[in-house]
């Protein structure tokens, strides 16, 4: 049993100065209760927590930290970058690497780097709507493109009746007004019929279509493939014939499940593409991109604007270019092979437990549903939502007390990096029976 005393005593500070004590919400543990374990430090696969508690975090970060906690490479990459100053508001070497080594990697021509996945999406939308002359925008229910007001709308899986009022969606939260996400419209992921009516009714003032290259916020959702076309394939073909673009956010797949993301998985050429996490090595740091056409409509050059104070900054591009040199094809293979390790070994203990779940993956990254046993496949929101909450809660302090770090919530993929040697695999390895008992 872990302690978790300074971690309370931090947590009570917090919330006085803090709302919540968290400056992200999930961070909180308010899906599954208890103290949130703050930070001291971190190495490889490990966190210390305030306590002094060792921890094999399979968060890293929610993404970013692919290559494990504080990688020697990229601690002297930022550490010679701060040394020459760590903002100066003018163009410089690091950010052009960090776009180039994006332009290699991806099917985007040209990026802009910003300094959040939400600014990436946020200007993505802008610049489709300009590039088109269009308004709506269409994302699926339970993709999270960031806390954009436009894409902060999921009106759940009964939102499919296109046509009327319903099919378009309301704020997902208090203070984004009805008007702007009465110009989004969600749908359900992985239904053609519904994105076919959709583009059917709403076509010709539908900007885009923006959606997770492979979905990680509800739970790994994996896209499917009907009559030998991809999802993604299908979603840019129907956006094509009519006039809309394609946007792919690729904030958590994007250097993570491929060296090119999801695009290396199934070969798709977005319009537009966001990234952000892993490309910033730890550091706030994101991109967007696309075709040079589309790109040059931005300003300076043309006349939509974008600007950051911070975009752009020498140490998260040190950061973030050190960290992409450094995903060559064996990181891929390694990062396979110990998610196949993880994947079994929960296989093997929730089944040992006689507790039902659905394993789903998109590349290395996968996360555990816990489902009501006739669920053998997890396709959309709707069927996410089912998971039995109590038993993930259950399970996550299981694992946290036995020195396992998870993401505080079902809806949440599992990450690893390359840090996780076989020391570590095993200590969850060796964690997830009891767990698994202790939640069935
Ligand atoms: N898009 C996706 C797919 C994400 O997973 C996230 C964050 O988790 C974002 C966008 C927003 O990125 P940020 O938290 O850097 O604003």
């Amino acid at each position: 049993m872990t302690s978790d005393a300074r971690s309370a005593e931090l947590f009570e500070r917090a919330q006085l100065v803090i709302p919540g004590g968290v400056n992200s919400p999930v961070r909180a543990f308010r899906a599954v209760g208890g103290t949130p374990r703050f930070i001291a430090a971190a190495k490889g696969a490990h966190l210390t927590d305030a306590d002094g508690n060792d921890l094999v975090d399979l968060v890293c970060s929610w993404g970013p930290m692919i290559l494990g906690h504080a990688h020697p490479e990229v601690i002297a990459a930022v550490t010679d970058a701060a040394a020459r100053g760590t903002s100066y508001g003018a163009p410089t070497r690091a950010e052009v690497e960090l776009a180039e080594a994006i332009v290699e990697r991806t099917p985007v021509e040209q990026v802009r780097l910003v300094s959040s996945g939400t600014e990436a999406t946020m200007t993505v939308l802008r610049l489709a709507r300009a590039a088109t002359g269009r308004d709506l925008v269409v994302k699926f229910a339970g993709c999270y493109h960031g806390h954009v007001d436009a894409l902060l709308a999921s009106a759940g899986s009964g939102v499919a009746t296109l046509g009327d009022a319903e099919a378009l969606a309301s704020p997902s939260s208090p203070g984004v007004p009805a008007t702007t996400t009465a110009q989004t419209i969600v749908l359900p992921y992985n239904d053609r019929t519904a994105v076919t009516a959709a583009f059917a009714e709403h076509g010709d003032q539908i900007a885009c279509l923006v959606t997770e290259a492979a979905p990680g916020n509800m739970g790994v959702i994996v896209p499917g493939t009907e009559d030998g076309e991809h999802f993604n394939a299908f979603l840019a073909r129907t956006c094509r014939e009519h006039g809309a673009l394609f946007v792919s956010d690729e904030v958590m797949t994007g250097f993570r499940v491929t060296r090119s993301g999801q695009h290396g998985l199934d070969g798709v050429v977005p319009d537009l593409v966001t990234f952000g996490k892993v490309m910033g090595g730890g550091f706030p740091a994101a991109a967007f991109g696309g075709r040079a056409e589309l790109m040059q409509l931005l300003s300076p050059v043309g006349s939509v604007y974008q600007a950051g104070t911070l975009s752009g900054n020498p140490v998260a591009s040190a950061a973030g270019s050190t960290t992409l040199r450094l995903l060559d094809d064996e990181v891929y293979r390694t990062l396979d092979a110990s998610a196949d390790v993880l994947r079994t070994a929960v296989a093997e203990s929730f089944a040992a437990a006689g507790l039902p779940h659905v394993v789903q993956s998109a590349g290395s990254m996968f996360s555990v549903f816990f489902t009501p046993d006739d669920v053998t496949e997890v396709p959309d929101y709707a069927t996410a939502q089912r998971q039995d909450t109590a038993a993930h809660a259950a399970f996550f302090h299981a694992m946290l007390d036995a020195g396992v770090y998870l993401p505080p919530s079902a809806y949440e993929a599992w990450f690893l990096s390359t840090a996780h040697d076989d020391e570590a695999l095993s200590r969850i390895v060796e964690t997830l029976p009891a767990a698994a008992r202790a939640a069935a």
